[in-house]
């Protein structure tokens, strides 16, 4: 069986525009309005000659009541189960938030391999908005744009390290 890389985050940071673009298709729908995406999404790709799955989830939210919101975090926690290695996704441009806090929180308690993305930055002159969320804990965070392509390479080559 091939590795698992599951994608989370909380809402709107680009999980879904991420999986399109390391799977090469538009499969996964974009979305301005949060928690669009409910259940799994699977996809299968490969770097330097290494193929795995890729899921891409809802956004976890541990603070909403409805029971959608719910639904959606545990579709999510089945993917963490599932995979292998995480890619944690976060907004550069909003900057750290107690959401993203409570992401990695769980992350920490299932105890999986993370590689961190930091999203949004679409121009190199923003990659330094990174930095702030070394402090999650998770290594060096990857400065990325789902939206453009840059940096996919380098956060490919460190996904795959851990595979
Ligand atoms: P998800 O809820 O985490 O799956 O986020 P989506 O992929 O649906 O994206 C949420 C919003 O962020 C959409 O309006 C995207 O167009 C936007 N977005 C995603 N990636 C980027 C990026 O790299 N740069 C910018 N500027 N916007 C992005
Ligand atoms: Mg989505």
């Amino acid at each position: 069986a091939l590795p698992v890389v599951a994608i989370v985050g909380r809402p709107n940071v680009g999980k879904s525009t991420l999986f399109n673009r390391l799977i090469g298709e538009r499969i996964s729908i974009v979305e301005d309005t949060p928690g669009v995406t409910r259940d799994r999404i699977y996809g299968t790709t490969d770097w330097n000659g290494r193929s795995f799955h890729l899921i891409d989830t809802g956004g976890i939210t541990l603070d909403g009541v409805d029971e959608l919101q719910n639904l959606i975090r545990v579709q999510a926690e089945l993917a963490i189960d599932e995979a292998d290695v995480v890619i944690f996704v976060v907004d550069g441009r909003e900057g750290l938030t107690v959401a993203d806090r409570d992401v990695a929180g769980l992350l920490r308690r299932a105890g999986k391999r993370v590689v961190l993305a930091v999203n949004k930055l679409d121009h190199p002159h923003h990659f330094g908005a990174a930095y702030e969320f070394y402090e999650l804990g998770f290594g060096e965070p990857i400065p990325i744009s789902a939206e453009h392509g840059a940096g996919t390479g380098d956060l490919l080559d460190a996904v795959v390290s851990l595979l």
